[in-house]
């Protein structure tokens, strides 16, 4: 006897529940998802927050979003592929594939999202545009910098935070000055303070110090310092 699809006739298998497996994934749901995921969106870092976290808009982390909000339904062992194209109104449109075997047979099911940015500020961007640095980095010569040494160490710097920023989202440069016989940078982390001192260090053959300043004790009874790296070259 041969197998046919009690639905559109096909002969074509393989069959789930006498079904075809068109017809099949088509009369249930076996993937929801929501057709709008609205996500808040940092213009300035592009960043957009999940689950009270500000994560990047890498393939991977828009995936992992997505499959929070899918529900699968009877797929065994279901797999996720998502396809993302980026519209020009700033909007993604996100085309969702899962499969997984029902049945003994291989089932592809698809649905198609708009992942939709809202407006907002993350944490970081909010502290770095509200002068908030937890260290200065301080370099100083046996004399006065020429502007054109200025102008090097400042793109110098501008350039190691910029790279830092991708692991440490407070890695900015707030400010900075010209003093006499040096240079200051205030810096977001302390944490990007220090690595840029050890880096300006080691280009310049120079020792660092280290010193802080309490700035005061947050609501968890933590001090909050502000460190300061010098690094003085002979
Ligand atoms: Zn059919
Ligand atoms: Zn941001």
């Amino acid at each position: 006897m041969k197998n046919f699809c009690p639905q559109c006739g096909s002969e074509q298998g393989p069959f789930v529940k006498n079904f075809c497996v068109k017809c099949f994934t088509q009369a249930r749901q076996l993937l929801e998802l929501p057709p709008v995921v609205e996500l808040p969106h940092c213009p300035h870092c592009n960043k957009v927050r999940f689950r009270e976290k500000w994560v990047g808009q890498s393939e991977a982390d828009l995936q992992a979003i997505l499959v929070s909000k899918a529900r699968v339904r009877e797929l065994a062992s279901p797999r996720f592929s998502v396809e993302l194209s980026p519209q020009e109104n700033g909007t993604t449109q996100a085309l969702v594939t899962v499969r997984g075997k029902m049945d003994g047979a291989e089932v592809a099911v698809q649905r198609l999202t708009l992942i939709k940015p809202l407006s907002g500020t993350c944490d970081s961007c909010m502290k770095l545009s509200s002068y908030y640095h937890e260290s200065i980095v301080q370099l100083r010569f046996p004399k006065d910098l020429e502007n054109d040494e200025v102008h090097g160490y400042r793109s110098l710097v501008k350039a190691e935070l910029d790279r830092m920023r991708e692991e440490d989202p407070l890695s900015g440069l707030i400010d900075s000055f010209v003093v006499p016989k040096g240079l200051d940078f205030f810096i977001g982390s302390k944490h990007a303070g220090k690595k840029l001192s050890l880096l300006l260090a080691r280009k310049t053959h120079g020792k660092i110090t280290r010193s802080f300043k309490l700035m005061g004790v947050n609501k968890s009874g933590k001090e909050k310092k502000r460190y300061t790296f010098c690094v003085r070259v002979k």
